[in-house]
């Protein structure tokens, strides 16, 4: 197998993008080939155990208080609930459960404690458990560690330069600082972002080169095409064409051969021809069920016949690393610091989100 390039320049990934179609499709599918099983894509479900009222200002994101959108918000479910959701999705094909909750930060306290035991109840059925709780501590990471948390997924949503027009709540550094954390335990990362924000190829191509110089490269990339939805600043953006994902797909893994790329948010504007040549391209997993937290999402039925189709086959869980063990609460080693990570507010703010807010206000 070839070496992993960590010091990839956005000038090299543009050039990789910008390659004739049938080039860069033959490229990425030989890289593909090197280090994955093109036939095995994994099948994840997405479950929102805590929707709605988040107080940062993503502006793509239905979930942020301060936009006035059609969501139904709920509070944390039940360990319960969650493992009966857990069960249905496995028995339908699903090897990973990422759990997301519209949290600015995790705040330690029962609300984590809950989401810990959630963690257990999952890895006890043979699944991958990812979470997305927004930014994290040390001793966090290390408590999801010690829970058996398999993944934990955190953004970085587009190039640092295009991040300031998108969200005005919080730094990149941030994310870095927040993935740098779950870094120090044995939790893989899973780190990826959104096209078609409104922004330019340079900043794909910059948020593909913080992504690649992580060392390790995250384990997981998902890519997600904007699902623009009313009420928040980017309701009128046009979804972008499927040749700008599968590009998307192809340089992601091209620049990062030992990442599942995951084919995100979007997939309900794909038709399964365009799906298939994501898959060509390189993209090994998919997010089953009809919501993608709070967006449309294909119906598994169809997932499947597609699978059937393609001779596609689900991947197992633990393909590429092992299942970690989990510790019982009264066991734990860690103790609850009672914090909550530290982090920057920028202080600009972004015309179309305080747009969106003012909107809100008004029709409220
Ligand atoms: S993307 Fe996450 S952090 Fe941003 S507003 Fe939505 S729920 Fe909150």
């Amino acid at each position: 197998m070839s070496e992993i390039k960590y010091d990839w320049t956005k000038d090299e990934i543009i050039a990789i993008y910008r390659k004739p179609m049938m080039e860069l499709l033959y490229e990425a599918a030989s890289v593909h080939r090197e280090y994955h099983n093109p036939n095995v894509v994994q099948v994840s479900t997405l479950l929102s155990i805590k929707t709605g009222g988040c107080p940062e200002d993503c502006g793509y994101c239905p979930q942020a208080a301060r936009y006035h959108t059609d969501i139904e918000g709920n509070d944390l479910m039940t360990v319960q609930h969650v493992k009966a959701q857990a069960l249905r999705a496995k028995a339908s094909g699903s090897s990973r459960v990422c759990m997301g909750a519209a949290w600015r930060n995790v705040k330690d306290g029962e609300e984590f404690d809950q989401v810990l035991e959630m963690v257990r109840t999952i890895n006890k059925l043979d699944m991958e458990v990812c979470c997305t709780l927004g930014m994290i501590t040390e001793n966090q990471a290390k408590r999801l560690a010690e829970a058996g948390l398999y993944a934990y997924n955190h953004n970085l949503d587009t190039s640092e330069d295009y991040y300031k027009d998108v969200i005005s709540t919080r730094a990149y550094q941030d994310r870095l600082d927040t993935i740098g954390n779950v870094r120090k335990t044995n939790v893989t990362v899973c780190s990826g972002g959104i096209i078609g924000m409104g922004e330019k190829l340079e900043d794909r191509a910059g948020m593909l080169v913080a992504l690649a110089s992580l060392n390790p490269q995250p384990e997981s990339v998902p890519i997600n095409a904007l699902v623009a939805v009313e009420g928040t600043p980017m309701e009128d953006i046009e979804p972008i064409s499927i040749w700008e994902m599968i590009r998307m797909v192809a340089t992601t893994r091209i620049v990062m051969p030992m990442t599942q790329v995951r084919l995100s948010a979007g997939r309900t504007q794909m038709s399964r021809e365009g799906q298939a040549m994501c898959f060509f391209a390189g993209a090994n997993s998919i997010f089953a069920g009809d919501k993608l937290l709070t967006t449309p999402n294909p119906d598994v039925n169809e997932d499947m016949e597609m699978f059937d189709l393609l001779g596609l086959i689900p991947q197992k869980p633990f393909l590429k690393k092992d299942q970690p063990q989990t510790v019982e609460a009264e066991d734990s080693q860690f103790e609850s610091l009672g914090e909550k990570p530290k982090w920057t507010r920028p202080g600009h703010s972004i015309e179309r989100n305080e747009t969106a807010k003012s909107k809100s206000s008004v029709d409220h």
